[in-house]
């Protein structure tokens, strides 16, 4: 059996809107992230963590924002064209922990949608997916809610049982 482990960060400065999403779940907001693609800060970070754990480059590589077939790009498919990738390459998942920093709103009433979500997404089952929240307590470019951020950790297998 072979193990790998990838980490995943991203970050995404805010502005005036309407939604943000986080997880492929839209969140009503007065503030949207301003990015290439839909913005999905912890979707992005997944894929990273999972390129990360198949030294495969980086997100930028896969999907250059220079490609104008990328605008406005959702990240569910990007996630997924990864995911498909290494699934058939054989490699399956056996967790994934992230956090989400955001100031407003509170995602602790969130998570749970979020963490189904991902599950959903990865073809794995809910206790193989750990998501946390955290605000910045006033803090930094977070705390003053100037952007948000995402990282995560990825461990994946192939053969064998874990
Ligand atoms: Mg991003």
């Amino acid at each position: 059996m072979s193990v790998r482990i990838g980490i995943g960060h991203d970050c995404h400065r805010l502005a005036i809107g309407n939604h943000l999403i986080i997880g492929g779940i839209e969140i009503p907001h007065d503030r949207a992230a301003v990015a290439h693609s839909d913005g999905d800060v912890l979707l992005h970070a997944v894929t990273d963590a999972i390129l990360g754990a198949l030294a495969d480059g980086d997100l930028g590589d896969h999907f250059p924002d220079s490609d104008p077939a990328h605008a406005g790009r959702s990240s569910r498919e990007m996630l997924l064209e990864v995911w498909d990738k290494a699934r058939q390459s054989g490699w399956h998942l056996v967790n994934l922990d992230c956090t989400v920093m955001l100031e407003r709103p509170k995602l602790g009433p969130l998570k749970a949608r979020i963490r189904e979500a991902l599950a959903e997404l990865l073809g794995a089952s809910p206790d193989q997916i750990s998501v946390k929240a955290k605000t910045a307590e006033g803090i930094g470019s977070i705390g003053r809610e100037e952007t948000v951020e995402a990282c995560c950790v990825v461990l994946l297998r192939k053969g064998g049982e874990i």
